[in-house]
């Protein structure tokens, strides 16, 4: 399909500097991980990333990100190092999805109400900061099978233009185990959002959360400890959905991220 395009473009860095370490894809939905001195203080283009005591840190980089963004550490003994990173742009295709119930696109006024409420649930959580760089286990796929909506697309919902696909659906039987694609800490456990239907979150560290929707069924409660593989539930079609999928995003604090770019090419 289409995507694999994206993931042939660009490969994933490794480049050392003196003060910095960096491991990912720098491209508009990338995530970078980095390593610097513990005691280091990191901003990217002047707002203040957040640093874990081992010096690892996780940025994210948007749908739109400009082609340059400012990296800068100051470190524990005072020296400064400033990179500026190119960030690839990509291009982003149009999916039309049509035969959704009306109310789902076009919801009514008690909808809108629900819909507020899930989504300061789900703000809190991307708003947390916790300080273990759980993410530091990597990222796999949460669960295989063909990849039935990417990252970014502008959707065209019954007709009408709506936001961004904001992360990646596998479509999966009904049913299909769901497995958490790297370390966490299970942050939200909601079951009948109006959107994504039974939903969850899981904490990675440092601002990055990642979401779980559409589900059958969730086996874990708010709290748990994850480790990568874990069982999180099932596969379903709650919400707003036409069949049976995973949609699986991942966010640096507000920031939206492409799952697909973190977790790398899918092994069947
Ligand atoms: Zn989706």
């Amino acid at each position: 399909m289409r995507f694999f395009l994206v993931l042939c473009t660009f490969f994933a860095l490794p480049f050392a500097a003196q003060a910095v370490e960096l491991n990912g894809t720098l491209a508009q939905g990338g995530l970078v991980v980095g390593q610097v001195q513990p005691g280091s203080v990191v901003t990217l283009d002047g707002q203040t990333v957040a640093v874990a005591a081992n010096g690892a840190f996780v940025m994210g980089f948007s749908r739109d990100a400009e082609p340059r963004a400012r990296l800068k550490v100051l470190g524990p003994g005072g020296s400064v190092e400033e990179q500026t990173l190119s960030i690839a742009k990509q291009t982003y295709q149009v999916q039309r999805i049509d035969g959704l119930p009306t109310r789902k696109v076009t919801p009514n006024p008690a909808d809108v109400a629900h819909i507020k409420a899930d989504n300061a649930k789900i703000g809190a959580v991307r708003s947390s900061m916790s300080t273990d760089p759980r993410f530091l286990s990597g990222f796999h796929w949460p669960v295989s099978g063909p990849i039935s909506g990417v990252f970014g697309s502008q959707r065209i919902l019954n007709g009408t233009p709506k936001s961004p696909h904001n992360g990646v659906d596998v479509a999966a039987p009904r049913g299909s185990i769901i497995q958490a694609p790297a370390d966490g800490v299970v942050a939200l456990v909601a079951d009948d959002m109006f959107y994504t239907g039974k939903t969850m979150m899981i904490d990675h560290g440092l601002g990055l959360t990642s979401v779980y929707a559409h589900m059958d069924d969730i086996f874990v409660i708010e709290g748990q400890v994850l480790s990568q593989g874990d069982a999180l539930g099932t596969v379903g079609q709650t919400g707003r959905a036409t069949g049976p999928h995973l949609h699986w995003g991942l966010t640096w604090k507000a920031v939206h991220v492409d799952p697909q770019l973190a977790a790398g090419p899918m092994m069947k």
